[in-house]
């Protein structure tokens, strides 16, 4: 059904890999013309496992009943922003609050066709409660390492309470990335982070979930890290398109936060390699990365999609977030809001076309991230308990 594929050299390997000896990452390549696809993009019963035709997995899924997220339209932004047709989709709404449950989901499931114990993962926080969930699911064994002190509560809150072992490490999170490589190489343990080819394979159903619901768009924006996800979407479109399904790919437009934007820059130059940053500094700790290790599918997919990489400053996110959550009532965390507002950094400097059909994908529950929404938004008052009280404050 599938080969695993040197994205660099060609050499193929075993479901037991994910890196080439090479040093370059794998990729699932379909074989597309052997598949038959058993679903129709008619908008009905979505969820990640309506497109299990095009997932590489053999066995009964570990599942939680992830994806099916809503797609808004956002009419209120659409104004704000100057652009004709603006949805938002809320992965936030997947069983632990991110996007990373799709990626899971499979990603589990191929750690108990491989006959593997425990997985592991680096993780800037959603990963990690992500796989603590699925882990526990799937009754096996979860370890988790963040860079301590620069996690959301909500998130290590998931990890501990699913029951894996969580350790901080004293380093950001490229730190914690090498070293869990280094550590699953020895240990036999699963790795979980997007090196592993088989999550990006669930998350590209963020693709074909928007394509069942309202088409191909014009562009599809999101919020870019680690680089899994822009490079997984546009996997997902890509297939459609070979498929003869679509006939048409969304521009696929990455948003960094400014002080941790590496894949920014390698575009700004038009290079299809980064330079590393060194350290990584954001309000949106889930994109808080230096050194994406998916940086060359994610440039791939934005010059082959004739698409975009533009920053967006921690001040612009937070207000992003605000926009989102007073006007829309969709409630994210600061690293989702990046793509919303980047979408309107871009149409601000006229580098959209206001007639575009727009996809905001955001990416993960604003109850990820409650002490960021403190430190914004204030503790509330706190008054005697009296009407007049109460009152007082309510026509100040
Ligand atoms: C993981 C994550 C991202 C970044 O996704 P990448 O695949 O690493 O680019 C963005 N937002 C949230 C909420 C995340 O959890
Ligand atoms: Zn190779």
């Amino acid at each position: 059904m599938y080969r695993l594929t040197c994205i660099e050299c060609g050499r193929e390997w075993d479901d037991e890999h994910y890196t080439c000896e090479c040093g370059g990452l794998l990729e699932v390549r379909l074989n597309l013309d052997e598949i038959e696809v058993d679903f129709r993009l008619d908008g009905q019963n979505i969820t990640v496992w309506k497109y299990r035709s095009l997932l590489p997995v053999k066995i009964n899924p570990v599942t939680l009943r992830e994806g099916g997220t809503p797609l808004y339209r956002a009419e209120k932004l659409e104004k704000e922003i100057g652009v004709r047709r603006v949805y938002v989709k809320h992965e936030g709404l997947n069983p632990s609050g991110s996007f990373k449950d799709r990626g899971m989901t499979v990603g589990v499931t191929k750690a108990i066709e491989l006959g593997k114990k425990a997985v592991a993962c680096a993780s800037t926080g959603n990963t990690s409660a992500s796989m603590a969930m699925y882990a526990a699911k799937a009754g096996i064994n979860a370890y988790v390492l963040l860079p301590a002190g620069k996690v959301a509560l909500g998130k290590v809150a998931q990890a501990l309470m699913h029951g894996a072992k969580v350790i901080g490490i004293k380093g950001n999170f490229d730190d914690a990335l090498r070293i869990v490589r280094e550590v699953c190489g020895k240990e036999g343990l699963y790795l979980l982070n997007s090196v592993n080819p088989f999550r990006p394979e669930g998350q590209k159903t963020i693709a074909f979930e928007i394509a069942d619901e309202i088409g191909v768009p014009d562009r599809v924006v999101l919020p870019v890290g680690n680089a899994g996800n822009i490079s997984a979407i546009y996997k997902g479109f890509r297939e459609l398109y070979e498929l003869g399904i679509i006939d048409a790919m969304p521009k696929m437009t990455g948003i960094q936060a400014e002080g941790a934007a590496p894949i920014y820059r390698a575009f700004k130059e038009r290079r299809d390699y980064i330079e590393p940053v060194e350290n990584p500094e954001t309000v949106a700790t889930a994109i808080r990365i230096g050194n994406p290790v998916n940086a060359r599918k994610a440039l791939r997919a934005i010059y082959d999609t004739d698409g975009v990489a533009e920053i967006v400053s921690d001040g612009e996110i937070i207000e992003a977030q605000k926009l989102l959550a007073a006007k829309e009532g969709i409630g994210v965390e600061p690293a989702s809001a990046a793509s919303v507002a980047g979408l309107r950094k871009l149409a601000d400097r006229g580098m959209i076309d206001p007639d575009e059909t727009i996809v905001c994908v955001v990416t993960g529950n604003l109850l990820k991230d409650p002490e960021t929404v403190v430190k914004v938004c204030g503790e509330p008052v706190t008054v005697e308990a009296s009407v007049e009280a109460v009152l007082e404050v309510m026509k100040s």
